[in-house]
């Protein structure tokens, strides 16, 4: 006796969007069947060891997958717990109340496929692949079995059945192909196989499949004889059952983890560092987290996607989950296995998920922690990490306006003219005792930034002085503002903060004497510059730039090299050594040839630009005025 039934309302609705997905993962129907085979083995493992009749080992259960593809039929069974005709009816025809539940409550704009998205709604996902779903399912500790069967929104029919064990073996008809949709591959072993270790590699249960393999028939392909091949079937267990997570940290080596990394992650190259945690608390989860050696090729593109994987008690529920981890860290690789996620979450819950909040935070904490052990205890593999993804750790602060600044200062690390690099907190324990700032000088190389004229004084002094090589750092520094309440001074800012009353009197007097030549020069030099000051910083050099105000010569030069380059300048002032041969030249011609005079600033102000490494308006022009002085 069968009886036929309509689906109740949500059910129909729900099932007509997974009869006519659209969505690109209807491979997820594979997961929520065998997560649905796992729950149900769960059940009976729970029912059994807890004095309900006899207990039944975990060992004695799996799940078997068989795809037959002349009659396109893949069948998906396990030995779990099974459902008794109610359950059947309950469970298969109206939307469970656990995660799908979920759905109800959306409103009418759920209309778009998007809810099935990544997460599946369960069992139904099943209609996205077949047109016709069978279940056969004997409840344990039962007699009966019975078969639910349907074509889709139309409703369902619940008949008796036969079938030997408890248990339930679900039978789809595959659709057929169409233009956009090849659905044989469902029914070929080698995407089964692709798909159970995507999404249900860490199943605690075996799942198994007969796979055909050719072999070499015995006698054959030796002492001469042709080799011949003949088929043989392969009772094969396609999932590798226990996450290396779940393991405890003392049964693992580094070669393990390191070899999960390159198989899972596509590297060929093993981590920098593995982070193993498990969580209780708050938050329970494990997470396995890698820094890898190198950058992906993508990292600095706009491709290039952040975000770890997420597990819900061992079966993956998104291969990317961005909210995971911040901008700053998202060069960490790994993946996250929470007991507290649901399986069916659609992603816009997920985003709100006060849970999956709690687990970001404390993911965060781990990395900055442990970032910080690598840079106490092994600084050499520290400054590799840094100088390969030290630049994004800056631009989070930089971005964030120096709101992370408490979070990421400490990580931060700067070659120096200590020699070598430093963080801030060392440079800080070196300064001396009348040192009001933390100094810092920009340029292209280290080198190159060691033979700035600007330097001078500072280095005179004994001052250490931070080099500034990465295009962020000085826009991060501005953003930080100080360090211990230590600030930032460029060597090219106005006030070094070095100079004595007595010095700067002496400077300004030598400035008001000669207030008419500064002023034609700042005059002739028509625009390029603020003005032509005394320098107080140089000691052997004749001339160099400086700036006034936020933005810096670096910035400048990095900001127009970007593609939006809004024309920003920075304050420019030349400043001339008074101690240089130069000035009393200078001085004198004033009163003789201003002309020279004129053709000199020019000069002298292309010399200033090409010490910092920027481009002169007229190479040309530079190069014949030179080569005429030289033949004077
Ligand atoms: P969910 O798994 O989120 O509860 P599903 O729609 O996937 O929702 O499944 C509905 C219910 O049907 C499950 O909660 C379970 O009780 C029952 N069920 C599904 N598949 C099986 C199975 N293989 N064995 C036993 N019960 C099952």
């Amino acid at each position: 006796m069968s009886e036929t039934k309509e689906f109740k309302a949500e059910s129909k609705r729900l099932l007509e969007m997974m009869i006519n997905s659209i969505y690109t993962h209807k491979e997820i129907f594979l997961r929520e069947l065998i997560s649905n085979a796992s729950d149900a083995m769960d059940k009976l493992y729970f029912k059994t060891n807890n004095g309900d009749g006899e207990a039944i080992s975990r060992s004695d259960m799996q799940i078997t997958i068989e795809a037959n593809k002349d009659d396109r039929k893949l069948i998906i069974s396990d030995n779990g717990i099974g459902m008794t005709k109610e359950e059947l009816e309950n469970n298969l025809g109206t939307i469970a109340q656990s995660g799908s539940f979920a759905f109800k409550n959306e409103n009418e704009k759920t209309e778009d496929v998007d809810i099935i998205g990544q997460f599946g709604v369960g069992f139904y996902s099943a209609f996205m692949v077949a047109k016709k779903v069978t279940v056969i399912s004997k409840a344990y500790g039962s007699d009966e079995a019975y078969m639910w069967t349907s074509e889709g929104a139309d409703g369902y029919t619940i008949s008796e059945a036969e079938k030997d064990s408890h248990g339930t073996t679900i039978t789809l008809d595959i659709k057929d192909n169409t233009d956009e949709e090849n659905y044989d591959e469902y029914l070929t072993p080698y995407k089964i196989k692709e798909l159970v270790k995507k999404y249900s590699d860490y199943i605690r249960y075996p799942i198994k499949m007969d796979v055909e393999h050719e072999k070499l028939k015995e006698g054959t392909g030796v002492d001469g004889k042709e080799p011949e091949y003949e088929k043989e079937i392969v009772n094969e267990t396609l999932n590798s059952q226990i996450p290396i997570w779940k393991k405890s940290k003392s049964e693992l080596k580094d070669e393990d983890y390191n070899q999960f990394y390159k198989d899972k992650f596509h590297d060929y190259s093993d981590p920098l560092l593995h982070i193993h945690s498990k969580t209780e608390g708050t938050a329970t989860y494990s997470a396995l987290l890698y820094i890898p050696q190198n950058a992906p090729y993508d990292y600095y593109s706009k491709n290039y996607e952040k975000g770890l994987q997420l597990y819900s008690s061992g079966v993956m529920i998104m291969e990317k989950c961005g909210d995971l981890l911040p901008d700053y860290f998202s060069f960490v690789k790994g993946l996250v296995d929470s007991e507290d996620l649901s399986l069916n979450i659609s992603r816009e819950m997920l985003q709100h998920d006060r849970q999956l909040k709690i687990i970001a935070k404390s993911i965060e904490k781990s990395i900055k922690n442990e970032l910080k052990k690598l840079q106490k205890n092994d600084r050499e593999k520290y400054e590799k990490f840094f100088e390969t993804f030290g630049t994004q750790i800056k631009y989070g602060i930089y971005e964030s306006y120096g709101m992370n600044k408490d979070e990421l200062q400490d990580l931060l690390m700067f070659k120096s003219s200590n020699g070598g690099s430093t963080t801030l907190e060392e440079y800080v324990s070196r300064m001396k005792e009348d040192q009001k700032y933390i100094y810092f000088a920009s340029g292209s190389s280290v080198s190159r930034i060691e033979s700035l004229p600007q330097t001078e004084l500072v280095r005179d002094k004994g001052y250490e002085i931070l080099y500034l090589t990465d295009h962020v750092d000085e826009f991060c520094l501005q953003m930080m503002h100080d360090f211990d309440g230590k600030e930032y001074k460029s060597v090219s800012a106005d006030d070094l903060g070095l100079e004595t009353e007595e010095e700067k009197e002496e400077i300004k007097k030598e400035e008001e004497d000669n207030k008419s030549l500064f002023d034609f020069l700042t005059e002739k030099l028509n625009g390029k510059v603020k003005a032509v000051k005394l320098s107080q910083r140089l000691k052997n050099h004749p001339v160099c730039i400086t700036s006034e105000g936020m933005l810096s010569v670096e910035m400048e030069k990095v900001l127009s090299a970007m593609p939006d380059n809004q024309g920003a300048k920075a304050e420019k002032v030349l400043e001339i050594n008074p101690n240089h041969p130069i000035f009393g030249k200078l001085k004198s011609l004033y009163e003789t040839d201003k002309d020279k005079v004129a053709e000199y600033a020019d000069l002298l102000y292309s010399q200033a630009l090409l010490i910092e490494g920027m481009p002169i308006e007229n190479p040309v022009e530079f190069s014949n005025k030179l080569c005429e002085i030289m033949a004077q």
